[in-house]
């Protein structure tokens, strides 16, 4: 099988400058791994509209941000636009929408779009943390207008998604689950934030210290597989960031290369399991510049092969956890609308 790959030359043109680790040459190192897995970028998709943006953020955000089109403009002194920021993040929205409705239409099985600026810091009313608006929430949200019952959305990326998760943060028919590393950026994130309202139980946090390859297969297969299986999702969203990478100089975790390869095999073989095979990984952050070509590599590889056979359970989990974690799968399979 050989996925999608989804790109834009707009996507570049993002540019804060100086020596900014949001740069440019990024994406160009994804893209780098993605063609030498063989894939052939599409460049097709068409920008985001207004009416797709303010169906996850404010009128007066995404007003604002469209105001600073063609110009320089510091949100903070991190989050900083060039003339070409506003055409970027329009396109890496519309990225996103292409890739949900080709999967929704059934006309692509899994997706890799390859994007920046990233997404998943943006809140429903405010930018942050190199973010404009949130993509994946962008996809989450045309997904349920597209007739998804459900959309469950894997954040991997180093740092807390804390816009993704505040966005759908009260709502039951998107299940935000995001391994990060603990008390990165920003604040929040925390394991025992679990949604709020109707919401309630459809967040699951996993802050981490120091985990490698081994850590994130025990937990995706142990928590995030049985969670995903009970909530039944309709479509599969990955915000990957390649952050956790062990090379990355923003971040302190220790994932390789062939790590994110068998995280993202483990994703596609439960996409396949029950969401029809529907997954889309967006690229979120990842700074050091050979682990996003090799770690992308990886990915694009193990989703052009077949689904991985389960893995059999990782030994380091107590009894206790255990019965944890399955109480909490029994209660998203009981609660899911
Ligand atoms: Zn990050």
């Amino acid at each position: 099988m050989t996925p999608l790959l989804l790109t834009h030359p707009a996507c570049l043109e993002h540019v804060p400058g100086g020596d900014h680790p949001e740069r440019p040459a990024r994406l160009a190192a994804a893209l780098r791994g993605a063609q030498a897995a063989g894939l052939t970028p599409d460049t097709s998709a068409l920008p985001a509209t207004r009416a797709d943006l303010v169906r996850v953020h404010d009128a007066a955000l995404v007003d604002a941000l469209l105001a600073a089109a063609g110009r320089h403009h510091a949100v903070d002194p991190e989050t900083l636009m060039s003339p070409g920021t506003v055409d970027a993040m329009l396109h890496a929205a519309g990225v996103a929408l292409e890739a949900t409705r080709r999967l929704l239409a059934g006309d692509a099985r899994r997706v890799l779009a390859l994007v920046r600026p990233p997404g998943h810091h943006a809140e429903r009313d405010r930018a942050l943390g190199f973010c404009f608006v949130n993509h994946v929430a962008v996809a989450a949200a045309e997904a349920r207008r597209l007739g998804a019952a459900r959309v469950a959305v894997v954040d991997v990326d180093a740092h807390f998604g804390n816009g993704t998760q505040h966005i759908f943060h009260a709502d039951p028919t998107v299940l935000c689950v995001d391994l990060h590393e603990d008390a990165l950026f920003p604040e929040g994130g925390d394991l025992d934030d679990r949604g709020r309202g109707p919401g309630h139980g459809f967040t699951i946090n996993l802050p981490l210290l120091g985990a490698g390859d081994a850590t994130y297969a025990a937990l995706v297969d142990q928590l995030v597989a049985p969670a995903i299986r009970a909530f039944r999702p309709d479509i599969l969203l990955i915000s990957l960031g390649f952050d956790a990478h062990r090379a990355d100089p923003l971040a302190n975790l220790e994932l390789s290369s062939a790590g994110y390869g068998h995280l993202l095999g483990r994703l596609a073989a439960l996409a396949d399991e029950v969401a029809g095979g529907r997954l889309l990984a967006l690229l979120e952050g990842g700074y050091d510049l050979a682990a996003l070509e090799t770690a992308t590599r990886a990915v694009a590889r193990a989703l052009a092969a077949p689904a991985p056979a389960a893995a059999p359970p990782a030994p380091a989990f107590t009894r206790r956890c255990a019965d944890a974690l399955a109480a909490l799968a029994a209660g998203i399979a009981r609660e899911a609308p």
